[in-house]
């Protein structure tokens, strides 16, 4: 029970859960299949039919999907991979999993997201010395679409691959088109963890264009084995012959997690609307305070996973996380810059690689936002950050 020096705490983001969900999980559980069955097919279809694509492999994470991109793109000791500061780590890792070379793209000071112009620069100079990446992992920040258009361009330019991390922005949509089938990703990745727009508890989907690099990952999820009669090498000497033909892992989804995502997809236009809607009513009480509200850019349509402010230095952020914190208001900071981290640290990284990341790192804070806060929660978020800010 909330009282008034035990409020219910509010967190940054949590999932949604009703009773189609439990009931959905439920009938499985009393099914005869919990993984490998017919949830996780009915669940890739209708993501596809979600998204406009034209098939999906579900997968145990974004950070599996991420891996299994990596590889089926060809990444490789003697590769590149270049993604943005601004992102989790795992935006980066795949391409340490795969023993490829890192580096980093600084980010657009308005939609936080990788910016164009320091890729580009940053291209310009690696096609001088010859270091060009192989692939580009971009993320829609906070849900919000990058600037996909020139991202294409570059693309064609330079030859590199493209990795959509879209694992803030299920629903959001760029110039019209929804996130998930933009054509100039090889591979677009949803993460369904429970702070995202839509969970299965832990997992992750892939998206592809093309039809063999899709095939390819459904393969690598179930450790590179296939039963398919037309891809087999040898004779098939029967009913329980199958073939490893490559090294793959078990980053598999249970069929328990795909019904749960198949009945949250039902909600998905309910769970957007309250998001836009909450992150509108952000936009207007916070008009006053001394904030830096998020910017969208046009031809954009955000999924609305976080509403990051931008406060006026670091010692102001680090005063209203703690007094938030104190009346139990749970907000987070997106995101450290990955290569601040001490594990990439060690791989030569220093402060000072992307300026602008560093900046907003340090002055960012994620208000709550998630489909089930209520105005009046909302509303005590907003008068804690007033109050806070009076005493900065
Ligand atoms: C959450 C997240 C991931 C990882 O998702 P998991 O499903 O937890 O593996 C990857 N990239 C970004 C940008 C994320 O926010």
């Amino acid at each position: 029970m909330a009282d008034e020096a035990n409020p219910i705490s509010i967190p940054y983001g949590r999932q949604s859960i009703d009773d189609d969900d439990i009931a959905a999980v439920e009938a499985v559980l009393r099914g005869d299949w919990l993984t490998s069955g017919p949830s996780i097919e009915r669940f890739e279809q209708a993501m596809a039919e979600y998204v406009g694509a034209s098939g999906a492999c579900a997968v145990s994470s974004a950070t599996a999907a991420l891996h299994l991109a990596c590889i089926a793109l060809g990444l490789g000791p003697g590769k590149r991979l270049w993604t943005t500061a601004n992102t989790f780590v795992a935006s980066a890792n795949c391409g340490r999993y795969c023993g490829a070379e890192l580096d980093f793209v600084d980010i657009d000071a308005r939609s936080y997201c990788l910016s164009i112009d320091a890729l580009r620069h940053k291209l310009e100079q690696a096609e001088r010395t010859g270091t060009l990446p192989d692939v580009v992992v971009a993320v829609d920040f906070a849900g919000q679409p990058c600037d996909w258009a020139a991202l294409a361009a570059l693309k064609v330019r330079y030859g590199f691959r493209l990795i959509d991390d879209a694992s803030h922005a299920v629903g959001a949509r760029y110039q019209g088109q929804r996130v998930g089938s933009l054509p100039a990703a090889d591979f677009s990745v949803f993460s369904f963890h429970p702070v995202k727009i839509l969970t299965t508890g832990e997992g992750g989907m892939l998206f592809s264009p093309d039809p063999a690099l899709l095939e390819a990952v459904r393969m690598l999820r179930t450790h590179g084995i296939t039963r398919e009669p037309a891809l087999l090498t040898r004779p098939d000497e029967g009913g329980w012959y199958y073939e490893q033909q490559a090294l793959g892992f078990n980053y598999r989804i249970t069929d328990i997690q795909a019904a749960l995502g198949l009945s949250q997809l039902a909600r998905i236009e309910t769970f957007l609307a309250r998001r836009r809607a909450l992150a509108a009513r952000y936009d207007e009480l916070l008009a006053d305070l001394p904030v830096q509200r998020p910017w969208q850019m046009p031809g954009g349509e955000s999924a609305y996973h976080l509403y990051p402010i931008l406060l006026a230095d670091a010692a102001t952020r680090r005063h209203v996380y703690d007094a938030l914190r104190r009346e139990a208001i749970y907000c987070q900071v997106h995101y450290i810059p990955v290569y601040w981290q001490p594990d990439f640290a060690k791989l030569g990284f220093a402060e000072g690689l992307c300026p602008q990341a560093e900046d907003y790192y340090r002055r960012t804070l994620s208000l709550p936002l998630f489909a089930s806060l209520d105005d009046a929660q909302q509303d005590r978020v907003v008068e804690a950050l007033a109050r806070a800010l009076r005493e900065c």
